[in-house]
């Protein structure tokens, strides 16, 4: 070997392994709009992948609806059609593999669901009578509440003989879901920016996109929309139908009082690894209330629920805009140009793990996902 081609080698192995990896892998790069479930879901699939990633955000991550959701994850009765149901479930399935590699708080201890009205708890009923015809669907079985009371102590099920138990369902941390998210991105040489907004599209085509942002003008392979309700404005589309707000209340870390998701009349409840205690509402939030009126209904309706509580200790009233579709399904797709990709959905919470691995098999492979056939955006335009 002359001394020409021994200082060459000598070179290669000077270049760190990164450098080597991305060179021979044609590193793709993608700018993801968003800093929620689904965004940080998919930037960090992404990073994973190789793929030289920026995630940003007008706010800090996990400001949007997402921080302020009740966090279930399921697949029950109100996923419908069998498509978004089935879908649903993989998401659930999905879940465990992330869980596992960054180590989420996830209680997998199912759900409990009942109404004290009667005609509400017979719809109940014929909700689950038709998830049953399903070709596939999750556990989902009717217990008594002498039974229920054996899994939740401290709940008062009003002796109702048909409560139904969703033994699969999860409730996560989303926000220790988010910055668990974050943190790997950036360890896999991503970059977050917040604050930074996107303002505008400059350019598209198949190749490329360029937009402008608080911060600057990024140009991107892929330029992927996951702002939640605020998408209709960034591509002046109609895709989605008045946001509807809802409150949350997240108490200060309380001795063990829930197992498992509980879905009464009025509220519904789940109680972290940490403690805190998640309290959401059936009703659409009242927005002309403050948070102090809040505070007393969903107080009331509590205790009314939950035995034993000495006293209501909240640390966060919240209110969240839920993204929803038109016709309530996910729209995950290429929006016009192939640069460009949208993911926007209600029950993000349930999906970002799904969604995540096929928008991530259709940027990085470039193969588009049968799965996903049915949440297009182009059924709109
Ligand atoms: C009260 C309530 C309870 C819910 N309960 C559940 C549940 O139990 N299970 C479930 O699956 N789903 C639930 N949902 C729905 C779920 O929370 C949402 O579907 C999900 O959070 C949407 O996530 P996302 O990442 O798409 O949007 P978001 O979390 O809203 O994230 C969008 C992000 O985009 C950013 N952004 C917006 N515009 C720009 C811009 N121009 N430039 C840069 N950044 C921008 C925002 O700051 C935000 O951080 C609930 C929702 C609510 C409100």
């Amino acid at each position: 070997m002359n001394r020409r081609d021994f200082l060459k080698i000598l070179g290669l192995f000077a270049l760190s392994p990164k450098k080597i990896y991305s060179e021979s892998r044609n590193t793709k790069n993608a700018v993801v709009i968003g800093a929620g479930i689904i965004g940080s879901s998919i930037a960090y699939e992404l990073s994973k992948r190789g793929v030289d990633v920026t995630l940003i955000d007008k706010n800090l991550p996990g400001s949007g609806c997402s921080g302020s959701s009740f966090s279930w994850i399921n697949a029950t009765y109100p996923k419908k059609p069998y498509s978004y149901n089935l879908f649903s479930q993989l998401g659930m399935n999905a879940f465990r593999f992330v869980e596992k590699e960054l180590s989420l708080d996830i209680k997998w201890n199912g759900s409990l669901e009942w109404s004290s009205k009667k005609k509400d708890q017979e719809k109940l009923i014929d909700s689950i009578n038709e998830l049953k015809k399903y070709p596939k669907y999750t556990p989902t079985s009717i217990i008594g509440y002498r039974k229920a009371r054996k899994l939740e102590p401290n709940i008062n099920f009003e002796r109702n003989e048909n409560i139904i138990f969703s033994k699969a369902d999860g409730a996560i941390n989303t926000n220790d879901a988010i910055s668990k998210m974050i943190d790997a991105i950036k360890k896999n040489g991503g970059s977050v920016l917040c604050p930074c907004k996107f303002e505008q599209i400059i350019d598209s085509n198949d190749s490329f996109t360029t937009i402008k942002t608080s911060t600057g003008i990024f140009k991107s392979e892929n330029v992927i929309f996951c702002n939640g309700i605020d998408v209709d404005k960034s591509l002046n589309t109609n895709f989605l139908k008045k946001p509807r707000p809802g409150v949350i209340i997240k108490t200060k870390p309380t001795k063990k009082t829930i197992n498992s998701i509980i879905y009464g009349p009025k509220i519904h409840a789940h109680q972290q690894r940490n403690g805190q205690i998640i309290i959401g509402e059936q009703i659409t939030a009242p927005i002309r209330e403050n948070s102090e009126s809040h505070l007393k209904r969903i107080s009331n309706h509590f205790t009314n629920m939950v035995d034993n509580t000495t006293y209501f200790n909240s640390s966060e009233i919240l209110v969240g805009w839920r993204p929803i579709p038109r016709d309530d399904i996910p729209i995950i797709g290429r929006f016009k140009s192939k640069s460009i990709y949208v993911a926007v959905m209600h029950s993000g919470i349930s999906l970002a793990a799904i969604v995540s691995n096929l928008v991530t098999q259709e940027i990085v492979d470039e193969v588009d996902s049968k799965l996903l056939d049915d949440f297009r955006p182009s059924r709109f335009f």
